[in-house]
């Protein structure tokens, strides 16, 4: 078979074969879709042999770069000992050696790392244990949790029952378990109709509100600390987030952050919780965890929970949960590597160096006619398109505004993918500067295009 034929064989089986995530396959079907075969640092190529900017990490997951010769050699080394073998009635050395690794780097005073494999995972964990902690003490009633609007916490049925984002959830409504929502801190948009600089965070007395109401129902609150990423990369107001952590201790109810997508030097710091000292009950994290080469997760929890699940076996306080692949070696290995490659390249100090950039840039794009939010921190950045700036009126979601932004970047260059009408900034976090100036100036260019053009 010639390399062409190879080509349109893979394009034709992937469309006769696979049914791709988050994706009308109908509108699959209709076009040629970009089949990758190679990375490198923060690129991407096709079969055709082109380069493409990963300017989406992979799906938010990637960060010292692909093909990075220490996370490589970390793997292959693994590999060499042993692929997988299981924690249940054993224990393996690169899981020890990272839960080691991630006490120290954690908000102090969480202690106890629970693996799984994927970022929903890590947050029906969480729940669960939530939910299962206070049975161990003998609480009754504590059934319920708290959530935001516009969550995202995952796919699987738990996570969808604490989602917010009705385009994704509500037609699994039926199936869910119950919640108490309260307002997103969504500042563009604010559900109460308020301005963020008059408003004192009033968005916190509503969580107060269903607290002091209902606390004796609540197991958790749990939320995305800083921004919520998949419900359009929303950034809240500074105080939000400790103020969440300081009416949960005062109700007697647990916090669950849910870092999945903020973790591991998104937002220039390790972790998004450390922006405001809150130590939550529950910390979930994965995507950048491998530094974006292996599916892992982590549920790390305080001694205070772990304690409650210690009792004489008949007692039933086990935690009866755990999944095949639930500390793999070889993600492990990849994790521990990607750890040193934090202290070794200073990669945070990169970080907060390249949010200089974007965050100017952001203030820059709000100048565009159809712009009418730029929002981010760290190196994550949402840019929000409207039909009328004046009014906030949004594109209808059919007309796809953002996908065709991304579509118009792709032809540059350049691979995104929007979140309904807001267009994402998450590229690795090793990204050079240039590329990156790059990167943002094909994304004015294909804004301009698709709006003005
Ligand atoms: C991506 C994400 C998840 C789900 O992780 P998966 O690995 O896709 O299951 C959960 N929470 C947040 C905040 C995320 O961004």
């Amino acid at each position: 078979m010639g390399i062409m034929d190879r080509n349109r064989h893979l394009e034709q089986t992937d469309k006769a074969c696979i049914w791709h995530p988050f994706t009308q396959m109908k509108q699959w079907q209709e076009m040629t879709p970009v089949v990758i075969e190679e990375g490198r640092g923060e690129f991407l190529k096709d079969i055709y042999g082109r380069w493409y900017l990963d300017g989406v990490a992979s799906l938010w997951v990637n960060v010292h770069g692909h093909r990075k010769k220490e996370i490589d050699e970390a793997i292959k080394a693994q590999i060499d000992r042993i692929s997988h073998s299981t924690l249940l009635g054993l224990a393996n050395v690169p899981s020890v050696e990272l839960a080691e690794r991630l006490i120290k780097i954690v908000p102090k005073g969480l202690t106890r790392v629970f693996y799984s494999d994927n970022g929903s995972t890590s947050v029906e964990i969480a729940l669960k244990m939530a939910f299962q902690y206070w049975k161990n003490r003998g609480v009754q009633g504590k059934d319920a949790f708290v959530c935001l609007n516009n969550a995202y916490h995952g796919d699987t049925i738990g996570a969808v029952s604490v989602g917010g984002i009705d385009l994704f959830h509500e037609i699994y409504r039926p199936l869910l378990f119950k919640t108490y929502r309260v307002p997103s801190p969504y500042c563009y948009r604010c559900e109460l109709g308020l301005e963020p600089s008059t408003c004192g965070l009033k968005c916190l007395e509503a969580v107060e509100e269903v607290l002091s109401k209902h606390h004796n129902e609540i197991a958790a609150i749990i939320l995305e600390p800083l921004v919520q990423g998949a419900g359009g990369m929303i950034v809240h107001p500074a105080g939000y987030l400790k103020g969440v952590r300081e009416l949960t201790k005062r109700y007697n109810v647990l916090l669950i952050a849910d870092e999945v997508a903020v973790g591991f030097g998104r937002t220039g710091r390790m972790f998004a919780c450390e922006h405001e000292d809150v130590v939550p009950d529950f910390l979930c994290l994965s995507k950048g965890i491998t530094g974006g080469y292996l599916p892992l997760a982590v549920t790390v929890t305080t001694d205070e929970v772990y304690n409650a699940f210690l009792g004489e076996y008949r007692e039933l306080k086990t935690f009866f949960h755990g999944h095949s692949y639930t500390g793999n070696p070889l993600a492990c290995a990849a994790s521990l590597a990607n750890l040193e490659l934090f202290e070794k390249e200073k990669t945070l100090e990169g970080v907060n160096k390249k949010a200089t950039i974007l965050g100017k840039w952001l203030d820059e794009i709000k100048e565009l006619r159809h712009v009418g939010d730029a929002r981010g921190i760290g190196l994550i950045g949402g840019v929000e398109l409207v039909e009328d700036k004046k009014s906030k009126k949004p594109y209808a979601f059919e007309l796809q505004m953002g996908y065709r932004v991304c579509n118009s970047a792709r032809e540059k260059g350049l691979l995104i993918r929007p979140l309904g009408n807001v267009i994402v900034i998450m590229p690795p976090l090793c990204i050079s500067e240039e590329n990156l100036q790059k990167m943002l100036s094909i994304i004015k260019d294909s804004i301009v295009e698709v709006t003005e053009g």
